[in-house]
């Protein structure tokens, strides 16, 4: 055999190949069954075309064997092979790559889907090899040749014997050290795991002889025997039509592969040719898993090229706030790349990202008005995630969420679209009202929702501590604005009630100031009407609404400068309580006094908020009482 020295940049390429591109060592299966099926591929895509080449496709396959003795493990195919000048230029160059040169001059249609593009592959073998033996015959050739290295040092090339066309690669493993047990991958169990795991949907059989367990013949024990089992399941549901697989078949596959009992929520295929040629089965799940909500859950979809897995979880192919759909993406165009840095800046998979985001968002669309009350079922396990989305990134995503959106309003509790709020809005309603608190029956205690309510407006219930935070962000919507009932600014007074109620204002100016150096921590008291039954509210005005304020003071941190909500307590000028207060500025101020701190108690427990000093207050009302 001649003894040859790798190109230089092909030592030191190889020597990073083994040590920091792939993080996983047992994906160097994956490499060597994905160029076997290449070399199938292409004698098959010769056979269509050259007439001498006599072989139908039933016979192309893949076999691994292993040597646990010898600590052999050898995979076979019976595709083209290799001559000595191929074998020389393919694998004593790292980096060129066969499959490239061959995709680039046969591309002219389907048949032609060759998975290696980047010539480096076939050297992951020696993460768990110290040496490597191929012997390949090319088809319709005489004479076999051998290839044999021990890695960076070099390899040897020369003739052998090898009595059938195709290839077969032998990597005598590494011995075990401490940390690692390359014995592992002479294991049959771990060895149809990695098959099933890497490259189930490899198109050609990929055939092992497996140990199985049969009862003697008339006796009782049992004996093995050996018998030759395919692997893989061959043909990914994902590239089947729609039509052909029924919902079964779906729900089975999403079952097994997710662990969930349940079937999906929602079932999502896409074919897209164009830009970008990819397949995508993609499910939403019924019910959010336990760790959903939490740091452990990792988002992503898994990620095929040609029927070979590439990537368990890529995180870049969804969007945070649709990080609750699992599901497969397959695509001939991408390039098997090797490393996840690179995949990153994939332009392709940029497209791909794009248009499976567009997918899933009119996925949901047609679901709320298909199934509305499947939609609201879904919308209970992740509409939060959506939320979210809509404020986080600075509101970028806002204009395509927004439409997901649903809300429980005061008219019957009922679950509400954006869209649907406004079709329902009076015609002399200018704004989207909303209130916010822990729960409903307690939202619906707020004076202001009373009074808003009794003019016939709808009213948005927010519940979610991101609610609001949203709302903001979106600001309007069809042009019209959000407004908090509890924000001071809203008011549902006609022009001259406002006018009437402005000049009280002004005339009991040093009342209410009174009251309100009383109580200490409002910036105003004033006197409103639209508080319905109610002495008191306390309304906010500013950026910062009171609901805002213990979301944000409840966030890990967020002791220190935290931005305070400016309070307003309004007192209802229709309730008798005003006349009181009213005539105490006349004839006793200490006890106006204690009314305002009362008052501004009231306010608090009505809005939900815990009441600073309580032994106080109940000090004040039994002063009071007797
Ligand atoms: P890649 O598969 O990315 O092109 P590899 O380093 O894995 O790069 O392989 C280099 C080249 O060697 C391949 O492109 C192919 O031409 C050739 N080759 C590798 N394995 C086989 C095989 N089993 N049969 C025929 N040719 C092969």
């Amino acid at each position: 055999m001649k003894k040859r020295q790798f190109k230089t940049e092909s030592q030191k390429l190889l020597d990073m190949m083994i040590n920091s591109i792939y993080t996983h060592k047992e994906i160097f299966l994956r490499e060597l069954i994905s160029n076997a099926s290449d070399a199938l591929d292409k004698l098959y895509f010769r056979s269509l075309t050259e007439s001498d080449i006599k072989i139908s496709r039933s016979e192309l396959a893949i076999n691994i064997s292993a040597d646990r003795d010898r600590r052999m493990l050898v995979i076979s195919d019976n595709g083209c092979g290799m001559s000595e000048e191929e074998l020389e230029s393919n694998l004593g160059t790292i980096a060129k790559s066969g499959s490239f040169d061959f995709k680039r001059d046969n591309d002219q249609g389907e048949e032609v889907d060759v998975i290696g593009q980047f010539g480096v592959g076939f050297y992951s073998a020696f993460m768990v090899a110290e040496k490597i033996t191929v012997k390949t015959r090319a088809y319709g050739s005489k004479v076999a040749s051998i290839w044999e290295s021990e890695g960076a040092d070099g390899y040897r090339i020369g003739e052998c014997e090898k009595e059938d066309f195709g290839t077969e690669i032998t990597l005598h493993l590494k011995s075990d050290t401490e940390d690692e047990n390359y014995s592992d991958f002479l294991d049959e169990y771990r060895l149809r795991t990695l098959v099933k795991k890497y490259s189930d949907y490899i198109r050609y059989p990929i055939k092992m002889a497996v140990t199985k367990f049969r009862k003697v013949e008339g006796g009782e024990e049992y004996e093995h025997y050996s018998e030759v089992e395919t692997l893989n399941s061959m043909i990914p549901l994902w590239k089947k039509n729609r039509s052909e697989v029924g919902e079964d078949e779906y729900n089975r596959f999403y079952n097994e592969k997710y662990f969930d009992h349940e079937p999906p929520l929602r079932i999502i295929t896409q074919r897209s040719e164009g830009t970008a040629t990819y397949n995508a089965l993609l499910f939403i799940p019924a019910r959010a898993p336990y760790n959903y909500y939490t740091q452990d859950y990792e988002r992503g979809l898994e990620l095929y090229s040609s029927g070979v897995m590439i990537m368990e979880c890529c995180k870049d192919l969804l969007p945070d706030y649709f990080g609750f759909v699992k599901g497969i993406v397959d695509s001939a165009d991408l390039s098997l790349n090797i490393s996840r840095e690179m995949l990153q800046h994939d332009r392709q998979l940029k497209v791909i990202a794009r248009a499976i985001e567009k997918k899933i968002k009119n996925e949901l669309v047609s679901l709320m008005e298909s199934d509305r009350e499947k939609y609201e079922k879904f919308f209970d396990e992740f509409g939060i995630q959506l939320k979210y989305g809509v404020y986080s990134d600075y509101g970028v995503h806002k204009e395509m969420l927004q439409e997901l959106l649903i809300f429980k309003s005061s008219l019957e509790h009922k679950y509400l679209s954006l869209k649907q709020y406004v079709e329902g809005m009076k015609e002399d309603q200018e704004a989207i009202y909303y209130a916010c608190g822990e729960r409903i029956d307690k939202i619906e205690m707020l004076p202001k929702v009373e009074a808003i309510k009794s003019r016939g407006y709808e009213i948005l219930y927010l519940t979610d501590d991101v609610d609001e935070f949203a709302l903001r962000v979106l600001e309007n919507y069809d042009g019209k604005e959000f407004k908090n009932v509890n924000d001071e600014a809203t008011s549902v007074e006609s022009e001259d009630e406002k006018a009437a109620i402005d000049e009280t204002n002004e005339k009991s100016k040093d009342m209410l100031d009174l009251m309100k150096d009383a109580v200490g921590s409002v910036s105003a008291v004033r006197f409103t009407k639209s508080l319905g039954k109610r002495a008191v509210c306390l309304t906010t005005e500013g950026e910062i609404s009171a609901e805002m304020e213990k979301v944000l003071s409840r966030m890990p941190g967020a002791e220190g400068n935290l931005p305070k909500a400016s309070i307003v307590m309004e007192i209802n000028l229709d309730h008798p309580i005003a006349e009181r207060l009213v005539s105490l500025y006349a004839s006793d101020t200490e006890k106006l006094k204690k009314y305002a701190k009362l008052l501004y108690a009231q306010g608090r427990l009505i809005s939900g908020m815990s009441i600073d000093d309580p032994a106080s207050l109940c000090e004040l009302i039994e002063e009071l009482m007797i």
